[in-house]
């Protein structure tokens, strides 16, 4: 099903982000997750697309075509275009194609230094245009976007205005970038929708269950730590079963304060942890 037309029919669309293993030996591990997944009846499961990564050895199309097949699951493969030429870009849309995938979110990638920059694409909104051009309609079209800003830009208000952009593309449904704070969330969706973009936006939330993710994941993403979340991190950061216990409830408070708001849609970031996935899913499952 193209998940557009999800948002139309159901109030929140409920998906779940994971991402490829490293190594093809280690393929299977991620259909085990995927059965385990099964009992949080998602409405579809992203597939992450590794940065910088060869069209031959990145398993996004592999793993997504999968999903679909082996457990009736509705599948988003992630595309970006920083490290791609337009050969390289319409090579994938085909082997999505031939996959019968029928929905993907197009990224830009980060800008890492001394990576290959092919200088086909600048920005998402540029993949989109193509993927348009070539996909005879066959697949959908969803992109990312910024509660707090994307960190190149200099106000949220650029960034917004840059968003529109890829909403003049084709890009029918947008997935947040994880935050903490659901008030700025709810602010950037004000903002966005005063300057005109009116497509579902899908809230991005990760429960933060242990310490190597505080220093990893939070600090990339920039995202802001409000007082109630830090405070959290003081107390449980050297228990790792407690820590464990308390991200699991913040995240599950986040997302019911959300849908009680009325959200277009829940992303969970579950890290390939089926049972984070789980515990979140039994905590906010009357709502969905
Ligand atoms: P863009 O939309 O191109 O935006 C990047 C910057 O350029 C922003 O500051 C924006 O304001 C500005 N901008 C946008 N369009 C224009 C324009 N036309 N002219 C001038 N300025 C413009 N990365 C991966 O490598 N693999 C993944 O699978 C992946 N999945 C993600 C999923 C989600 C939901 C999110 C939120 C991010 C994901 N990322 C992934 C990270 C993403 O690639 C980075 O955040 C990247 O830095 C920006 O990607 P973008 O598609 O938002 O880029």
């Amino acid at each position: 099903m193209k998940i557009p037309e999800m948002f139309q029919q159901k109030k929140p669309v409920f998906s779940m982000e994971i991402f490829p293993p490293k190594k093809k030996a280690n393929i299977d591990s991620i259909y085990e997750t995927v059965e385990k997944l099964k009992v949080c009846d998602p409405d579809f499961i992203s597939v992450t697309y590794g940065a910088g990564g060869s069209m031959t050895d990145n398993y996004t199309c592999e793993i997504a075509s999968n999903i679909k097949k082996r457990f009736g699951i509705e599948t988003l493969a992630h595309l970006t275009c920083i490290n791609s030429s337009r050969e390289d870009v319409k090579e994938m849309i085909g082997r999505f194609q031939a996959a019968d995938i029928k929905n993907v979110l197009t990224l830009r990638g980060d800008i890492v230094p001394d990576q290959d920059i092919k200088k086909d694409f600048h920005h998402a909104n540029e993949l989109a245009i193509e993927v348009q051009r070539k996909c005879n309609d066959d697949l959908e079209i969803l992109g990312a976007c910024y509660p707090e800003g994307h960190y190149e830009s200099k106000s949220l208000d650029e960034d917004i205005q840059n968003l529109k952009y890829k909403i003049g593309a084709g890009v029918k449904v947008l997935i947040s970038q994880l935050f903490f704070d659901n008030q700025l969330f709810y602010e950037f969706v004000g903002k966005a929708r005063m300057m005109g973009i009116n497509v579902p936006v899908s809230a991005g939330i990760m429960p933060i269950i242990n310490s190597r993710q505080i220093e990893r994941t939070v600090a990339l993403s920039g995202a802001s730590l409000p007082h109630d979340f830090t405070k959290m991190i003081g107390l449980y950061e050297n228990k790792p079963e407690e820590l464990f216990e308390a991200g699991i409830q913040y995240a599950s408070d986040q997302i019911r304060d959300l849908i009680k708001s009325g959200v277009d849609g829940i992303h969970l970031y579950i890290m390939n942890n089926p049972k984070v996935a789980l515990r979140v899913y039994d905590n906010i499952k009357d709502l969905l």
